[in-house]
């Protein structure tokens, strides 16, 4: 149960007591009948370093009884030198699905038994699908982040500004481009770092990629349609500041930060202070998870349970 026994029905009504009591008692059925009877609950882990205080187990465990999908999901601390013991151990233990977080998100990839093209792409992998005997690996940060931005608007066409050239970005590239991107500039303070994704991603698709110096202050121009904040500035520091201008524009411009604690970030205050519509990082969190959960169980999660259960997680 999330923490403060907070569940929404499929026609999103939250639960009342009753029907949380019924849900729990459901779900435990299901869990003993899978142990005796089979099939097993289908297990899940979440492998990184540090993974203390990363609350996707909580997330995925809420959706999945909510679901009344009978699973385990774990948190795994995995040292550098232990990621091919942990995907042998993954693959030997038939694990329907995993997460990866940082800093094993590219040194899983020699480990895997194929990509898809998101994870080829970016060269960065979130999420393990089992396919039959095989592991794939796929990156479901830039369609979570793709999601989040096309509740608004489809982003085909626009022209975009990602301040930053970290894993989150790439992520975020990458699928800005394979859904059509019209032009995206990156803006890093690394700039070689923006130059190694170009390489990486523009044999591959039409978008116009191009570079920028992340400078103090940087000024943004008016002609973005959507202007990304994908640095880790401002994580777990509200007042973390990239030290910002923009531009007046007419446009009605998207501002999305990929920070997800706080939600409300400086960088946010600012774009919304200059008239453009804000999206927080945790739209991007959930919509991860929720297409991972999908990929995973062939069924889509409520995607309100899923951000009940980390607005919780956050205030624990
Ligand atoms: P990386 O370490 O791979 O990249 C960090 C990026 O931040 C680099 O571009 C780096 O620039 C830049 N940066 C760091 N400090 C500064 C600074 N003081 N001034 C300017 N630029 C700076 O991290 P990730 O890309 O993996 O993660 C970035 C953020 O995205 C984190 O806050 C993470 O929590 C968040 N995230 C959110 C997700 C979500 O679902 N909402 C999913 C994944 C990540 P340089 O290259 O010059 O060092």
């Amino acid at each position: 149960m999330t923490a403060n026994g907070k569940y929404y029905t499929m026609d999103h009504h939250i639960m009342n007591d009753i029907e949380v009591q019924d849900m729990e008692k459901n779900y435990e059925l299901l869990s003993k009948e899978a142990v005796m009877h089979g099939p097993l609950e289908a297990l899940f882990c979440c492998i990184g370093n540090p993974v203390i205080g990363n609350p996707t187990q909580l997330m995925m465990e809420a959706a999945f009884r909510a679901m009344l999908f009978p699973a385990r999901y774990l948190t795994c601390t995995v040292t550098d030198d232990h990621v091919k013991g942990a995907i042998d151990g993954i693959k030997a233990l038939g694990f329907t699905g995993a997460n990866v977080t940082a800093p094993h998100k590219v040194s899983v990839i020699p480990f895997l038994d194929g990509l898809t093209e998101s994870a080829r792409l970016s060269g960065a992998v979130n999420c393990i699908i089992r396919r039959g005997d095989s592991y794939i690996g796929d990156n479901t940060d830039g369609k979570g982040f793709l999601t989040s931005i096309e509740v608004i608007k489809p982003v085909k066409d626009m022209n975009v500004l990602v301040i930053g050239a970290g894993g989150a970005a790439r992520a975020i590239i990458t699928e800005l481009a394979l859904h059509g991107a019209k032009e995206i500039v990156i803006a890093n303070r690394t700039v070689e770092k923006a130059q190694q994704i170009i390489d990486r991603i523009a044999p591959h698709v039409k978008t116009k990629l191009d570079k920028d110096a992340l400078v103090r202050p940087y000024r943004i121009k008016d002609d973005y349609d959507l202007v990304v904040q994908a640095t880790s500035v401002g994580l777990f520091d509200p007042e973390g500041s990239l030290d910002i201008t923009w531009e007046p524009s007419r446009k009605q411009r998207i501002a999305a930060d990929v920070v997800f604690n706080p939600v409300r970030t400086h960088f946010l205050a600012s774009a919304e202070a200059a008239g453009a519509t804000p999206v927080d990082g945790l739209g991007m969190l959930v919509y991860q998870g929720a297409i991972a959960v999908s990929q995973w169980t062939g069924k889509d999660p409520d995607f309100l349970v899923m951000k009940t259960s980390l607005e919780e997680a956050f205030t624990i």
